[in-house]
């Protein structure tokens, strides 16, 4: 029932607009509040190579149990952080808190974490991981960054040049969400990514539509044409595993092998059953 006329008419709403600002104002205020009091936990999910079946990292993805709502996803309460500039003190804190766990792991897997656009533009960002890397003694070969390419086109350059940075001091980058952005093959050209992770929407129409496998396939060639490893997201079934690995893909991550959950001591295996050996 809002109504907006034209340009200059007052407009006139029906509180839905003002009851979802004030939900986002109380929202952005509960999560300030929430790396003091706890209410935030890293959760990890695995990674494994289609080679020899072996976990290569585990992604780590914030969760936030709030005192009243319970479980927030990221979906919800990243665009909040990001709007009004808390992502950087939480970004600092998954990392701190990612790489002080990577460290008690019994063996030595890749972490790896998602960094959003507003961390990337802060100058300080690689002094912030050099800190982090030698408070917690991770070795910086362990880290990887998981970047999605509107995260890196909101401001390119600057972009290209954190990177460098932060690559120098060898951590890994890997290109997030590719393929449902800007898909920009000039980003791939101009910053050398460690790995691409093929958006899991490609995984989910593998099954159903011709399309989505010749996309994934010629993603999958480009991929070895410029040497880099792709990984597949969201692998939920059999089928999406079966064509990945027919297709040649180097990676995979999804509810198949593993759901993202707390790491017990000694970290989290495979989950039992995923098929991958006799698939390879
Ligand atoms: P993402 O980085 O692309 O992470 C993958 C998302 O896909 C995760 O959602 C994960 O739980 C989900 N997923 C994994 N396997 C499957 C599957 O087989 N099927 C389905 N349906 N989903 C699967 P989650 O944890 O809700 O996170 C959503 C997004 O929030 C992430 O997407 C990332 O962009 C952002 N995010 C999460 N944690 C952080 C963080 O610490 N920092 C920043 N900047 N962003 C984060
Ligand atoms: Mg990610
Ligand atoms: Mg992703
Ligand atoms: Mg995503």
């Amino acid at each position: 029932r809002a109504k907006c006329e034209g340009i200059g008419a007052p407009c006139y709403y029906d509180g839905a607009l003002d009851e979802a600002i004030r939900e986002r104002r109380e929202l952005a205020n509960d999560l300030r509040k929430a790396i003091d009091e706890n209410q935030l936990e890293v959760y990890y999910q695995v990674q494994a190579s289609v080679a020899d079946r072996a976990v290569t990292g585990y992604e780590a993805l914030l969760r936030w149990t709030h005192p009243q709502r319970g479980m927030v996803l990221p979906s919800v309460f990243i665009p909040v952080a990001e709007e009004n500039g808390l992502i950087l003190s939480l970004g600092e804190w998954v990392l701190q808190r990612a790489c002080a766990d990577a460290v008690e792991w019994e063996h030595p897997s890749k972490v790896a974490v998602n960094v959003s656009a507003l961390q990337l533009a802060h100058a300080e960002l690689p002094q912030v991981f050099q800190r982090i890397l030698a408070d917690t003694g991770l070795p910086a070969e362990r880290l990887e960054i998981e970047l999605t390419e509107s995260a890196i086109m909101a401001n390119r350059e600057r972009a290209l040049q954190v990177l460098g940075q932060i690559k120098a001091l060898g951590v890994g980058v890997a290109l997030d969400d590719f393929g449902t952005g800007y898909s920009s093959l000039e980003t791939l050209r101009a910053f050398p990514f460690d790995k691409i992770k093929l958006d899991r929407f490609f995984t989910s129409e593998l099954a159903v539509s011709p399309q989505a496998t010749a996309i994934v396939r010629a993603v999958l060639a480009l991929g070895r044409s410029l040497a880099i490893p792709v990984l597949a997201e969201g692998i939920e079934t059999r089928e999406q595993l079966d064509v990945l690995v027919r297709e040649g893909c180097d990676e995979v991550q999804g509810f198949l092998f593993g759901r993202p959950r707390p790491m017990p001591l000694g970290g989290i295996e495979l989950d039992d059953g995923a098929p991958m050996s006799d698939a390879a």
